[in-house]
């Protein structure tokens, strides 16, 4: 075993590293392939670049194209990424366009790689129409959607639908966002790499030398939520708890997060954020670069108390992120943060930002059951959300789709 691995075996157990490696033999030699959209920035990203390094690690050909695109590409995609979300309206003709000319571009430069490859992965909405240019493709092509679509805009979906339905299987990541499509669907979660930057073990004095140089005042706790500035994620409604639950407890809020090279609204709602907390000296918005991963890990470690107040999400690899550093998390009740969040065991749902205030003011006035929650907390994602559990559960997927399910789907 490689000294990666036995890092990796030293977290999750050797028995886990041994099951994962005799499962990865199994595909040696076939050529597996990733498309998204952006190399950084939001939760794809983050698992990509974990699960391509340990992939390669357990001797897989395994590689990621990310698809290129202009401006009206994406203002399509981040319209279809809210429609898919809920939001209602339609998609305007001129960026249906840019949605389909940008993948056909796309399919022609990633020819050579998508034609022969034995599986391919498409993540998300943007690179889903790829599979329209491939009628002549050997392998087998997975849609994984990674947003809550749980209700989402019909037309868009119908849209989105007719690009989605001829791939071979498509992967969710909770029953609630399960469609009709005329495919298998597998129910697959996402996860956080142990061993990154993210979220390694950091020094107590790396943490405070961190909050010092961002300018944070390590003195009244923290409260913390780190985020691209998207509507769906309600940093505004955050802002709001806290100044509710400030009437009560002496606390900071920070506020974390910066762009993806495929999000093109971020600007706007960080203008509103701003706004709402000018002339706030307890209020931090801080706008990191792309890989400012060991920054987040230090926020979230000296953090008391992390938020992730989305009004949709599909998973939350934040909350997953803030339960490994022992916090309790105080989540929206949608989507993904429904799996992650136990209320009580390990942090609390919420539905407001007076259900999320509250919430803050019990956790800081309790400080044994926030220690006692933290402690749940890390365990949780030990068991179910570590990058070695989800890599294995997408290996066995691609083992079942080549020998009609079976035994296979056991491991699922
Ligand atoms: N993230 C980051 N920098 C930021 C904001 C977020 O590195 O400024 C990371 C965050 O730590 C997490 C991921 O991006 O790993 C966000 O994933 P999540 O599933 O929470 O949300 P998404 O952005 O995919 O909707």
């Amino acid at each position: 075993m490689s000294e990666m691995l036995k890092q990796y075996g030293e977290v999750v157990g050797f028995h886990a590293m041994d099951s994962l490696m005799v499962i990865a033999d199994m595909l040696r030699g076939k050529k597996i392939v990733h498309v998204n959209s952006t190399k950084e920035g939001g939760g794809v990203a983050e698992i990509l670049s974990s699960m391509i390094p340990l992939s390669k690690e357990l001797g897989l050909d395994v590689s990621w194209e990310v698809v290129e695109g202009n401006p009206d590409f994406f203002a399509c995609t981040k319209t279809l990424h809210n429609s898919l979300q809920g939001m209602p309206g339609g998609l305007p003709e001129r960026q249906i366009e840019a949605y389909v000319e940008t993948n056909r571009t796309n399919a022609a430069k990633l020819n050579d790689v998508l034609e022969d490859a034995d599986y391919v992965f498409i993540h998300d909405p943007q690179p889903a129409p790829l599979l329209g240019y491939f009628p002549n493709r050997k392998g087998k092509w997975i849609w994984r959607c990674h947003i809550d679509v749980s209700s989402p805009n019909r037309s868009v979906w119908r849209f989105v639908k007719k690009h989605v339905e001829g791939y071979d299987a498509s992967i969710f990541s909770l029953p609630d966002f399960a469609q009709p499509l005329p495919h298998p669907q597998y129910l697959i979660t996402p996860s956080i790499d142990p061993l990154s930057e993210k979220n390694i073990a950091l020094h107590k004095s790396e943490i405070t030398k961190t909050y010092g140089e961002l300018g944070i005042p390590m003195d009244k706790p923290v409260i913390l939520q780190v985020s691209r500035f998207d509507r769906f994620k309600d940093p505004l409604g955050v802002i709001e708890s806290y100044r509710i639950a400030r009437e009560h407890v002496d606390i900071r809020l920070v506020l974390a997060g910066g762009g993806a090279t495929d999000d093109p609204e971020s600007g706007e709602v960080l203008a509103r954020v701003q706004e709402a907390a000018a002339g706030d000296p307890d209020i931090h918005v801080l706008l990191l670069p792309a890989d400012a991963h060991r920054t987040i890990n230090a926020l979230q470690s000296g953090a008391a108390v992390v938020m992730q107040k989305s009004t949709k999400e599909g998973f939350g690899l934040t909350v997953t992120e803030g339960l490994w550093k022992k916090k309790p998390v105080i989540g929206g009740d949608v989507g993904g943060i429904r799996l992650q969040i136990i209320n009580r065991f390990n942090g609390f749902r919420v539905r407001s930002p007076e259900g999320a205030a509250i919430r803050i003011r019990y956790l800081l006035t309790h400080k044994w059951k926030r220690e006692r929650m933290g402690v749940n907390a890390r365990q949780y994602v030990l068991e179910n959300f570590l990058i070695t559990g989800q890599l294995r559960r997408y290996l066995s997927l691609l083992i079942a789709l080549n020998s009609s399910g079976g035994e296979w789907e056991r491991w699922l």
